[in-house]
């Protein structure tokens, strides 16, 4: 766990989120910002400040993200419908919280290009 980091402290529980999955290696908790019906972030439990700093020992926990979203599009009835799945990088990304995390968002239709 990082010193002062927004989403390990949610991670472990120090602070507060409406968490809809939770395992050994990954959370998912509602965003407190929704930008969609449904907006979940998916976070790994490790402290990885971001998608530069992944490495191959991390595959599992990719998978595992992966799988947690595919488990809620499933739930949700959006999987035929469609969702998206975002990583933000850094600054030029949108990248505002230092810890690695995916947006899944669905319920309503997507543009694109983003914003
Ligand atoms: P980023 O811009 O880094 O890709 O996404 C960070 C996300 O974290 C934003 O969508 C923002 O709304 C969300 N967020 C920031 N602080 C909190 C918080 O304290 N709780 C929850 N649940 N989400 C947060
Ligand atoms: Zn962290």
């Amino acid at each position: 766990m990082a010193d002062n980091c927004l989403f390990c402290k949610i991670a472990a529980g120090e602070i507060p989120a409406q968490i809809v999955y939770q395992d050994e290696l990954v959370v998912a908790f509602n965003d407190i910002d929704p930008q969609a019906p449904v907006h979940v972030l998916i976070i790994p439990r490790k402290h990885i400040a971001g998608m530069n700093d992944v490495v191959a020992e991390d595959s599992c926990i990719l998978m595992r993200i992966h799988q947690v979203a595919i488990d809620l599009a499933r739930q949700l009835n959006v999987a035929e419908s469609g969702y998206r799945l975002v990583n933000n990088c850094n600054d030029d990304g949108g990248q505002a919280v230092p810890h690695l995390h995916y947006h899944f968002l669905a319920g309503r239709k997507m543009t694109w290009p983003p914003g």
